[in-house]
């Protein structure tokens, strides 16, 4: 990894962070440059001091393995052994350079060495006062009574003494839109000492006030939650709160902040996706106002600055953070909020560091000496495994706020049904009755598809054909209202077939059907409701999410059409119907997590119905309908799906009983790629028999980068595991020492999703 040169007068974190870093580097198996890339703000990093250096080692010749910009920097690179980056982009002729420098280095072609040095700008505005000669009233008074001619700015002084009334401070560009002025008129202003402006520094981050302050009472069962918690604390510093859908999870959260706030600690609360959570940011100001922080990657490079900075003085108390906020610079760490732990998000899979957010903060804690708390209604096997092997704490809390019934679950059998010529049933006979039922009271309905567009792929009806990806192996997406077929996995949208191409048919079937497709559907159904989708499609800018939820809170949809996203710690107070449009999608997915997965999404689904008053009910279409899953799910039954599916992964040796590495090995060339595999495999034989593969994955090419993969199992032991890893990285950098497998990239993921 590059070293690199720190010329500020202060560190930029503490020990406790390089630690982090050090054991994040050594478990997921990645350089601590990558955790700095993904930590430090990008003000702290390139600058154009940054200069590329070129590996001496590397200097054989051969560099057809690069594409063109690639090679063009690398020739350069070789005559000139050093660039700075403003050279690079003149010599690439773009200023986005940074990916091409990162496939160089990550071919060891060359290695970054970076200056730090701070780009970050101070934001400043203008601020207003009275002339200190005016400050008593009777100097004013005089002033104003005996205002001669310049009316508007008279209007200007009395627009500023309105304005002081309900602010605390006065900005120029608010007193100029008030007053309807210029700034040529306050300059008369000025230049009579009768106001005086003064420019200084401001936060970028919007204060956050605190909202009508309440004072939450618990019930008993949520206190007595609380105090198994803080009893737990006591003698473990971990502990799993497990809470059914809707049992104030939250509200025991808010609790448990205001005691580590009180000893002037700070607090840490993840969540899996904060897109989603302008709900729980409000819940929160209402108790903690200004002292909430919040980050996630969407903040623009400045404010990630300003973040950074109050982070590490302290002056953020708590942090509402995704899954990157663990990389925070905390400075008196006293609690971290895991919600949602089960969240397969916490799970960074692209770009390395592959880290899980809910591991780390347990590593993390423990630099601190901090406590941690999990929270789920439907936690991770691995995470109920360690409360059974008493590693963490474990709190059970099993009613619904308000005594609220869990909702009832009906599943609907999709085989009892004649089908409607070739196409699935979207909406069965029983689920549009319940809905019209449902809209009728003036309540709401969720219906849940986990596929976004109309329909997942299209086929020639006449010889099957199925339209594919230029740059991958996998089949295009309908997208009918934007009228284009699109790659889910690279993104390359191509326009819609008309005629097929290998027999000239003209009749195409839509396979399956995605969220684009319901709401078509349901609108035609329901011509009278409110219809609103949320996907990935319907919230491509950063407050779309936002808008819609707050539509649907605010009784203004009645029906919500969604992905996974509908699900995630969402509260609605009227929902009373949830459909699950196509649960064997779920079901049949061809992995060994699939009854866990499975399970969590229908729980959480489901848990969005019926969080007041009344019972919610959840109808779930299917036609696997023996499938174990949907048993448990019937009745809420966690334990039961987790004794079924801690057997499973016992029998078949699959995590928490091992763990797992998996290797993915990419190259342009298939031939190649496979090859360099079973290289690293024979350079593995110690451990013959906890590998298997290599395999082809279903879907073998992305980006034209053809992939296998490798899946090593490991017993549960620090010193093999270790051992593991040190022969897994020199095989890499002697498989790398040849000509040919020089362009192969290998891609360790620990503990893999
Ligand atoms: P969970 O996160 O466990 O699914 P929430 O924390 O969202 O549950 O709580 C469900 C609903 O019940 C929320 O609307 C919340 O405001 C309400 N609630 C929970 N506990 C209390 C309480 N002690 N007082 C008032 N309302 C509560
Ligand atoms: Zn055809
Ligand atoms: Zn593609």
């Amino acid at each position: 990894a590059p070293i690199l040169n720190i010329l500020d007068n202060e560190p930029l974190l503490y020990p406790q962070q390089l630690k982090l870093w050090q054991w994040m580097a050594q478990y997921y198996m990645c350089a601590e440059g990558d955790i700095m890339q993904a930590a430090v703000p990008a003000n702290f990093k390139l600058s154009s001091e940054s200069i590329l250096i070129w590996n001496d080692f590397f200097d054989d010749t051969d560099l057809s393995h690069l594409d063109e910009e690639e090679y063009l920097l690398a020739e350069a690179l070789s005559i000139k052994k050093e660039l700075r980056i403003n050279e690079i982009q003149k010599i690439l002729d773009s200023s986005h350079v940074y990916p091409i420098i990162k496939k160089l280095i990550e071919k060891n072609i060359c290695f970054i060495w970076e200056e730090l040095k701070q780009k970050y700008s101070v934001k400043k505005d203008t601020f207003i006062t009275l002339h200190p000669n005016l400050e008593n009233e009777k100097a004013l008074e005089a002033l104003l009574n005996n205002w001669g001619k310049a009316p508007k700015q008279l209007e200007l002084l009395l627009a500023y003494l309105h304005l002081k009334r309900t602010e605390q401070e006065v900005t120029q560009s608010n007193l100029l839109k008030k007053a309807t002025a210029s700034a040529a008129q306050l300059k008369g202003l000025l230049e009579k000492n009768i106001l005086v402006a003064e420019k200084r520094a401001v936060d970028r981050l919007p204060r956050l006030d605190s909202i009508s302050s309440v004072n939450i009472e618990l019930s008993e069962a949520q206190n007595i939650a609380l105090q198994s918690i803080e009893n737990s604390f006591q003698t473990n510093p971990n502990c799993l709160l497990h809470g059914v859908t809707s049992s104030g999870k939250t509200e025991i959260y808010i609790k448990l902040i205001e005691q580590y706030l009180q000893q002037d600690k700070q607090v840490l609360y993840m969540l899996p996706e904060i897109a989603l959570t302008a709900q729980i940011i409000n819940r929160l100001r209402k108790h903690f106002g200004a002292s909430i922080t919040i980050y996630h990657s969407k903040f623009s490079p400045n404010e990630r600055v300003e973040i950074w900075n109050k982070v590490k003085s302290g002056e953020a108390k708590i942090v509402l953070g995704a899954r990157s906020a663990i990389l925070l610079p905390f400075q008196d760490l006293g609690l971290i909020i895991v919600d949602e732990e089960h969240d397969t998000s916490y799970k960074q899979t692209e770009p390395t560091p592959r880290y899980n957010a809910r591991d780390t903060a347990l590593y993390y804690a423990t630099l601190f000496k901090a406590h941690v708390l999990l929270g789920s209604a439907t936690p991770s096997l691995e995470t109920f495994h360690n409360c059974e092997q008493k590693k963490y704490g474990y709190v059970y809390l099993g009613e619904r706020y308000g005594n609220v019934q869990m909702p009832n679950i009906q599943i609907l059998d999709l085989k009892s049904l004649p089908k409607e010529r070739e196409e699935r049933i979207i909406i069965s006979p029983l689920l549009k009755e319940k809905v019209e039922q449902v809209l009728q009271q003036g309540k709401q309905v969720i219906l849940f598809q986990n596929r976004r567009g109309y329909s997942p792929y299209i086929q020639c009806g006449t010889c099957g054909w199925i339209p594919e990806c230029k740059n991958c192996n996998v089949s295009l997406t309908h997208h009918k209202h934007k009228n284009k077929l699109s790659c889910h996995y690279c993104g390359t949208e191509y326009p819609l077939i008309y005629t097929c191409p290998a027999c000239g048919g003209h009749h195409f079937i839509q396979k399956n059907f995605g969220t684009e497709q319901i709401e078509e559907v349901v609108c035609e159904k329901f011509p009278e409701a409110h219809v609103g989708r949320m996907d990935l499609d319907s919230i491509r800018g950063k407050h779309d999410h936002e808008a819609i939820i707050q539509l649907f809170e605010k009784k203004k949809l009645d029906i919500l059409i969604g992905t996974q996203m509908v699900v995630k710690g969402l509260d609605f107070e009227n929902v009373q119907l949830v459909g699950v449009l196509d649960a064997d999608s779920i079901l049949n997915f061809a992995d060994f997590r699939v009854n866990e997965r499975a399970f969590q999404l229908l729980e959480q689904v489901s848990g969005r119905a019926g969080r007041r008053n009344e019972a919610g009910n959840v109808i779930i279409q299917v036609t696997n309908t023996h499938h174990p899953v949907l048993q448990f799910l019937v009745k809420h039954d966690y334990l039961s799906m987790y004794k079924y599916e801690i057997n499973n992964r016992k029998m078949f040796n699959y995590p928490p009983f091992v763990r797992l590495i998996q290797v993915f090995v990419k190259h342009k060339d298939k031939m190649v790629a496979e090859e360099a595999a079973n290289l690293l495999i024979e350079g593995l034989k110690y451990f013959k028999n906890n590998i298997t593969g290599p395999a082809e994955p279903v879907i073998n090419r992305i980006r034209n980068q053809y992939i296998w993969e490798i899946l090593i199992k490991l017993p549960k032991d620090a010193k093999i595991i270790h051992n593991f890893k040190l022969s897994l990285l020199q095989q890499v950098a002697y498989i790398q020492n040849f000509k040919k497998y020089r362009g192969v990239i290998f891609m360790p993921d620990v503990d893999p999703n």
